[in-house]
């Protein structure tokens, strides 16, 4: 991609209301623009990571045995009646009347749309364990929109909803939700740790909020440090027998504030372990047995022939917040440091003379090269000045920079940089291909 054709609106200062710095580095980087309160346009380089954030999502919800699908943003008031929430849901939830004074709603999440779709096909106990998810744009009227992408009004979620026909296959289906995201939170690069949570509006007896420590974090947590730095599951884990691993991250102490318990956190926790900290939500997971199935009637039949409501949770994570929470976890005083899993790009080559014919066409072979192996190269052939170059680079934060210039070329160099870590070597473009390689 050449910067001279892309779309990179960048800022030189965010505007004063962005307090947080993930807020502030979006706007400036020229991944989003606020269109309303809590309501983004996702500028091109913004959708990117935003597209590659929810491949990654997926591809673990598939590997945890889930099946996608794709439910609409609108859904029927009728559906929500159903199940009570119509009236209990509250001003967060936006309602819309049709041409024929149809009442609608702009759905917030879709525990009642999924069942509704699962009563209309599922009979049989033989369809079952059944996990379904999509990832769609939600739309909740928050109190308070803020802090960008991380508390919007219309965002992004992964939402799954799993069936089972009893609460011991249902607490298989919750842990293979809980493996699958926290190989999920890792692969972004993130430390994302489970803690008791708990369960309204959505309602149920077992709940687990996956909590990205951060400063700028909305919600006080208490935890064990240990838990913090906890190898990862990976993908090789046995699919059918997580109770160990769940186990174990759950034996230790963790907790939001509305679910902490002083006394048990101090009698549980040595002194040295306690952390008591500020986090992200970025993920959910719920087990709420037939709180839906049984109003609407989702029923199977069993292996004996008799008819039983289907026991089910929800799994939810905030994709579009995810962008914030990386943001937050990996930046410095230059702007934005993307870990390789998310990056827009792989690599932006910085031609520093864009009129000097030798410099172009050098630049132009290693995009070239680089495409071939795969990278995705953004190639910065605008005729800005070097420092300006170098500054957007940083703030854009793509993991290499590969910079060519007359001076260097004339020795036969290029300059490779990791973003990350601020290295820089001066080397033949063979070998900065080759380091770029990997
Ligand atoms: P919160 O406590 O932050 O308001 P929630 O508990 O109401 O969130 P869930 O219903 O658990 O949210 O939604 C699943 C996930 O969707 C959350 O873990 C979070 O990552 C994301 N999410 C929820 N609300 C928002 C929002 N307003 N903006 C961006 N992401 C959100
Ligand atoms: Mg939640």
């Amino acid at each position: 991609m050449r910067l001279s054709r892309y779309f990179l609106p960048t800022l030189k200062e965010a505007p004063s209301d962005a307090q947080i710095v993930s807020h502030q580095l979006m706007l400036r980087a020229g991944l989003i623009k606020q269109e309303a309160a809590g309501i983004y346009a996702w500028l091109p380089l913004g959708l990117r990571v935003l597209n590659r954030v929810e491949q990654i999502v997926r591809e673990e919800q598939e590997r945890a045995g889930a099946v996608e699908l794709l439910m609409p943003t609108l859904q029927l008031a009728d559906l929500w009646r159903e199940s009570g929430r119509y009236d209990a849901y509250g001003p967060e939830m936006l309602r819309i009347t049709d041409r024929h004074e149809r009442e609608l709603l702009y759905g917030p999440t879709n525990e009642e749309m999924i069942t509704d779709i699962f009563r209309s096909f599922v009979k049989s106990y033989k369809a079952l364990p059944l996990n379904l998810f999509h990832i769609q744009w939600k739309f909740r009227d928050e109190r308070r929109p803020r802090f960008g992408v991380m508390r919007g009004r219309e965002f992004l979620m992964k939402d799954a909803y799993s069936f089972d026909l009893d609460e011991a296959s249902a607490r298989k289906a919750y842990n293979r939700m809980f493996v699958a995201y926290l190989n999920t939170f890792a692969r972004m690069g993130l430390k994302a740790v489970p803690m008791r949570a708990d369960t309204r509006p959505i309602g149920g007896d077992l709940s687990h909020e996956f909590i990205v420590l951060a400063e700028t974090g909305e919600s006080q947590v208490f935890c064990d440090r240990k838990l913090v730095e906890m190898p990862v599951p990976g993908a090789d884990v046995d699919w059918n027998d997580l109770q160990s691993i769940v186990d174990q991250r759950t034996a230790l102490y963790a907790a939001t504030e509305e679910m902490h318990d002083a006394a048990r956190f101090e009698s549980e926790t040595a002194e040295a372990d306690r952390l008591t900290a500020r986090g992200i939500e970025v993920g959910h997971i719920f087990y709420f047995g037939t709180k839906y199935s049984a109003p609407m009637k989702a029923r199977v039949a069993g292996p004996d022939g008799k008819e039983t409501e289907v026991h089910m949770g929800s799994y939810g994570v905030g994709v579009s917040r995810l962008l914030g929470a990386i943001i937050e976890a990996s930046h410095d005083d230059s702007g934005i440091i993307w870990p390789d899993s998310v990056a827009p790009f792989d690599v932006v080559v910085i031609n520093l003379r864009s009129n000097d014919e030798a410099v172009c066409v050098a630049c132009e072979e290693a995009v070239a090269r680089l495409q071939a192996f795969g990278k995705d190269v953004l190639y910065d052939d605008t005729d800005e000045r070097p420092g300006g170059k170098f500054a957007t680079a940083d703030l854009i934060g793509i993991p290499g920079q590969l910079t060519i210039g007359p001076k260097g070329l004339a020795e036969g160099l290029v300059e490779l940089k990791r973003r990350a870590t601020g290295e820089k070597v001066s080397v033949p473009l063979d070998e900065a291909l080759a380091r770029v390689r990997g």
